[in-house]
């Protein structure tokens, strides 16, 4: 093994494991931030019979695992969710680190971060249809770093991007107060299209609205059929963007890149 794949190895192994810490510490935050509650205190304890968390039920997918999905001492269940978030973390870690590491490491922990970010924000808007002002912070520093080292968009697309997503947005906003009545979009959904086109790009953040607008149509589609909601029945949109710019971070440049080789011929 050379060197340089030892080190690669060290690198994917670490972004692995932290992801998975990361994404543990991710499921506080997704609980206790709607709740108003400290992130710090008091340590994880199951919300039914107020077991404290030992180190040992705290380690990531396994100690889950092992306790089948209940609490040590009441036995209560323990939604999924805190496996899933911890799995779906280490995985984007690792795809942030594989696709980028080589090429521009300062973009591959930004891409972290922020993928953790949207993580937040996809199951909090999710469960309580609210967009904290925290992410869309996080989200919009993140977006200045990546004006100096996104390799693949010139800087002022990315302005372009934040005015052009969070102005589309805007007018929706208002046009659906203004025809329906009643807010059509949440005002954290306009703040969030701004960030995340101003962290993306407007080639990648169209793209990433073009999925964030397909997988919605779909699911609502289906959710429409299935649940049979009486009409009126309010749905978030944020997952869809958290999602649909998850997928442009990560793919949007070589799509793009071919996209436009096909119109270039
Ligand atoms: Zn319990």
């Amino acid at each position: 093994m050379q060197p340089e794949e030892f080190i690669m190895l060290c690198v994917y192994i670490l972004a692995g494991v932290l992801g998975l810490c990361v994404g543990s510490f991710l499921n506080v935050v997704i609980y206790r931030v709607p709740n108003g509650m400290n992130l710090a205190k008091p340590a994880s304890h199951c919300t039914r019979c107020g077991y404290t968390l030992r180190p040992y039920d705290n380690i990531p997918v396994l100690s889950y695992l092992f306790l089948r999905g209940r609490c040590r001492k009441c036995g209560e269940r323990i939604s999924p969710r805190y496996m899933i978030v911890e799995i779906v973390n280490a995985l984007l870690w690792l795809l942030s680190v594989h696709l980028f590491w080589k090429e521009n490491i300062v973009y591959a922990a930004l891409c972290a971060v922020v993928l953790s970010t949207f993580i937040c924000i996809f199951f909090i808007d999710l469960e309580h249809m609210l967009i904290f002002d925290r992410f869309v912070l996080i989200l919009a520093a993140a977006g200045i770093v990546a004006i100096f080292f996104d390799t693949h968009t010139v800087w002022y697309d990315h302005l372009i991007g934040a005015v052009a997503a969070g102005g589309v947005f805007l007018l929706i906003y208002y046009l659906a107060i203004w025809v329906l009545d009643k807010e059509g979009l949440g005002f954290g959904d306009v703040k969030l299209a701004a960030v995340t086109g101003l962290l993306l790009g407007w080639m990648k953040m169209l793209f990433a609205m073009l999925i964030a607008s397909v997988v919605a149509s779909v699911v609502l589609l289906i959710l429409k059929r299935v649940r049979d909601d009486e009409n009126g029945k309010e749905y978030p949109f944020g997952p869809f963007i958290a999602g649909g710019a998850a997928i442009a971070l990560l793919i949007g440049d070589p799509i793009i890149e071919w996209y436009l080789s096909l119109l270039a011929f």
